[in-house]
């Protein structure tokens, strides 16, 4: 998989204002940089003529006290202009905090994958070739209204289908994100994957591609991976991402291994869709053109928590995780700070809340979180909404109430804006 960049410590930039308070109704204002005056003309009047407030500059360093200044709400660049590493520019107005929200669209002539893979790296969050259509700028532009995040099964550790599960869904672990109507990244093949799987077969015109990032292969998070259909349908590509546990047991051998004819009677030979396995690490990487970052969690072998930033904004996606009281011998507070850097400003975070805190006790090393620990720790990452995850076998529907309730009453002890809600099955949820 050749276009795949892994930069570690990766600057963070999450930690600038995280919301400018802009009014809704007011129009979105653009900064245009680009030193040809002709497609500044073009780009300006397409703009304006689609409610846009713009302002462009043909010099860099103008464009570049403005930007700093007005905080747009997108910056299109252009990446080769005289006397600028456009990339460097890109880079330096990223790690700019007072931006964090500000998208930043690259223009260019330039269309190889690897300069595409490079502006993502340096923390592009669009990317137009030129010469574009009208409507492939104004898709970019308002790419971030297409972020949907879907819930195909929301349990821990066992499917639990039957009365207690009625009202939020008995499925193991499985949610997928679709970016920009084409892109479509799953987390985790638990027994929800097969809820997912008959939706797209029914749904599916012609080709299907996605990413399947895995989180860690406890049985809850691929057991249904065989019964991910689209696996079986020629011309689908299915790209699997996820730690490997160790250097003999690669992220290919731990999904062959569960469907190697004594466990399941189908081997991964059957599939008649591209399928790639690669083993992901803590870091960061572009994939499918959107920057994904990972962080090794608190859980028994290695297991990935996942952050996706796309058009602005930005969904978590952490379980299993155990968080220790501070009063314990395993509390890391080197940890915990990593975790609300990773997790920082997130406009989703799901999170395992595996347990009341009265019962956790019990589970010291289960590798799980109460859900005490996961408010303060949504609070203190200034999180806008935190879905409960990855419920107690044992919990039924109305102990799932009452743990968000418990969470509610907590964040609102903190006065934080976080606000927390349960995750359910088939229900779709926008950043
Ligand atoms: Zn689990
Ligand atoms: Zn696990």
């Amino acid at each position: 998989m050749g276009t795949r960049y892994w930069i570690m410590n990766h600057s963070d930039r999450t930690d600038g204002p995280a919301d400018k308070g802009l009014d809704e109704s007011s129009p979105k204002r653009v900064i245009i940089v680009d030193d040809d005056p002709a497609a500044l003309k073009l780009e300006t009047r397409l703009l304006e003529d689609s409610g846009w407030e713009v302002k462009s500059f043909c010099e860099p360093e103008v464009a570049r006290e403005a930007i700093s200044r007005e905080i747009p709400d997108v910056v299109l660049l252009d990446l080769m202009m005289p006397g600028v590493d456009g990339m460097a520019f890109l880079s330096e107005l990223r790690n700019i905090p007072a931006l964090n929200r500000t998208r930043m669209i690259v223009v260019t002539a330039k269309s190889f994958a690897a300069d595409v893979d490079k502006a993502f790296e340096n923390g592009a969050d669009g990317y137009v070739i030129k010469p574009f259509t009208p409507e492939k700028m104004l898709k970019e532009l308002e790419g971030a209204d297409d972020f949907e995040v879907t819930f195909w099964g929301i349990r821990g550790t066992l499917p639990r289908p039957g009365n207690l599960s009625i009202k939020y869904g008995g499925n193991t672990s499985c949610v997928s994100v679709r970016l920009s109507k084409e892109r479509l990244f799953i987390f985790d093949a638990g027994s929800g994957i097969k809820e997912l799987s008959d939706h797209i077969m029914a749904t599916r015109k012609g080709k299907f591609k996605a990413n399947l990032m895995i989180s860690h292969p406890h049985w809850d998070h691929i057991n249904a991976f065989p019964f991910f259909v689209p696996l079986y349908i020629p011309g689908n590509e299915i790209s699997l991402y996820g730690p490997s546990q160790g250097a003999a047991h690669s992220l290919r051998k731990i999904m062959a291994d569960q469907m190697d004819g004594t466990y399941f009677p189908v081997t991964l030979n059957e599939f008649s869709a591209k399928v790639s396995y690669d083993d992901l690490v803590q870091g960061s990487c572009v994939i499918d053109g959107v920057k994904v970052r990972t962080m090794l969690l608190s859980h028994p072998g290695n297991c990935l928590g996942y952050r996706i930033d796309h058009g602005g904004r930005c969904f978590c996606y952490i379980t299993d995780n155990e968080l220790f009281p501070e009063d314990s011998q395993y509390y890391s507070e080197d940890f915990r700070q990593r975790l609300i850097n990773f997790i920082s400003g997130a406009d989703i975070l799901v999170h395992d809340t595996t347990y009341f805190d009265e019962e956790y006790p019990k589970k010291v090393l289960w590798g799980h979180s109460c859900v005490g620990l996961v408010a303060k720790l949504a609070h203190d990452a200034d999180v806008k909404r935190w879905y409960l995850f990855h419920h107690d076998p044992d919990h039924s529907d109305a102990d799932v109430e009452r743990k968000c309730f418990e969470a509610h009453k907590i964040l609102r002890s903190l006065g934080s804006d976080t606000k927390c809600f349960i995750a359910r099955e088939k229900s779709t949820v926008t950043p």
